[in-house]
């Protein structure tokens, strides 16, 4: 039998968030316990129909059973441009400026691989998606939090982060709308986050996982319709949250072309590209109908009105999202974020996602997700009522 030794950077892996809270929801499915799982950001309505279609066709494809190629079809990047095109009015070259992704986690998780050497600084908003800090990791990179403050309307306050630090950064993480705050961002915030670019030699990596989950027909705005965005970094994009299809993982990466093909020869290497049937149906998934989407916001929204509400009426501190399905909510007083979610655990049977495992800055918080129907929010709410 030989010694087997994780290596550091895995001995050094914080525990994977969502792990521990599906070994919660485990043990109380296992206890019998009729669960209310508001914990992950995973739609539980399906993919719409034209997509399922497609793919169905596009399997019997003999062509898309072979290797795909790397960057991505070029049909699936042009249907991407024109994407862009009309929802920001934002003009992407399908053949240097896009490239497919297996999903946006996996673009965010090679990105540092790409740019970062050992003891450079990334600069990754916290709380956050948790992928940040741990790619940086993976690339011998240093993770420098920027807190997101609720004082700041959870945005990073550079004025604030210390001119070594600038100095020694490569690459930044930004992610509007945002999860887990829900906060969005305007163009005059993007337009700081292309200045300290420029000023600082920063790559920028906007990860948009939730531009198309929006309320009240406010629709957020890209990083790269900003002047200068396309000069200084990327955009990440995922079909996951837009579509329902966090299980075909597929999503893409546009902007700075140097950039893509930095990250694309990480990719060339590690990985060869989505399976093209997918691609395809992507490409339907691309041409949703708003009428579709539509229907998707509209649910959505019944569920945030019905939850923000519903919170506030028992005294809970809950932001109202103008975008994501999540709602940031501050534990009531007595709690932390640990002792809150386990409180709503075995107590309501109601699972949830403890804010500080987002990062330091996050105690104090928990966040609800909007992915169950309007029925069980209200009997959330009806056991949250009675546990308080
Ligand atoms: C869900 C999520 C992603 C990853 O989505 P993919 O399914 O990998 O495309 C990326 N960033 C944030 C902030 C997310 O919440």
């Amino acid at each position: 039998m030989i010694s087997i030794q994780l290596s550091d950077r895995v001995k050094n892996l914080p525990p994977y968030l969502f792990a521990a809270i599906d070994k919660m929801k485990q043990d109380a499915l296992a206890k019998g316990v009729d669960l209310i799982d508001l914990s992950i950001g995973d739609p539980d309505i399906p993919t719409p129909k034209h997509i399922v279609d497609a793919m169905k066709k596009a399997v019997e494809n003999p062509a898309y059973h072979r290797y795909p190629s790397y960057e991505g079809m070029l049909s699936y990047r042009k249907a991407v441009a024109e994407w862009y095109k009309k929802r920001f009015n934002v003009s992407l070259d399908p053949s240097n400026e896009v490239l497919s992704l297996i999903g946006s986690k996996e673009g965010i998780g090679h990105i540092p691989l790409a740019f970062v050497n050992p003891g450079d600084v990334v600069l990754v908003p916290s709380p956050g998606y948790p992928v940040y800090p741990v790619g940086t990791l993976f690339a011998g990179g240093e993770s420098y939090f920027m807190p997101l403050k609720e004082e700041n309307s959870f945005l990073p306050d550079f004025k604030a982060i210390p001119e070594a630090v600038l100095k020694k950064a490569k690459l930044m993480f930004v992610n509007y709308p945002n999860n887990p705050t829900s906060a969005t961002a305007s163009a005059e915030f993007y337009k700081d986050v292309v200045s300290i670019a420029l000023r600082y030699n920063i790559i920028v990596c906007h990860d948009a996982a939730y531009s198309e989950v929006y309320y009240d027909n406010e629709k957020p705005v890209s990083f790269l319709e900003i002047e200068g965005a396309k000069e200084v970094g990327i955009e990440m994009h995922s079909l996951s949250k837009t579509y329902n299809m966090t299980g075909w993982r597929i999503g893409f990466a546009a902007g700075n072309k140097d950039i893509l093909a930095g990250l694309g020869k990480i990719k060339s290497n590690l990985d060869s590209g989505v399976f093209q049937a997918v691609q395809e149906a992507s490409i339907a998934a691309l041409g949703t109908s708003d009428s579709v989407l539509s229907d998707i916001r509209k649910t959505y929204q019944e569920r945030r009105d019905a939850l923000y509400s519903g919170l506030k009426g028992i005294g809970l501190n809950a932001i109202k999202p103008k975008a994501t399905f999540y709602l940031w909510t501050k534990v009531p007083s007595g709690f932390d974020s640990s002792s809150f979610v386990a409180l709503l655990l075995d107590k309501a049977g109601i699972l949830t996602t403890p804010g500080n495992g987002f990062g330091a800055p996050g105690e104090g918080y928990v966040r609800f997700a909007l992915t169950v129907p309007v029925e069980r929010i209200k009997e959330a709410l009806e056991r949250i009522k009675k546990v308080l």
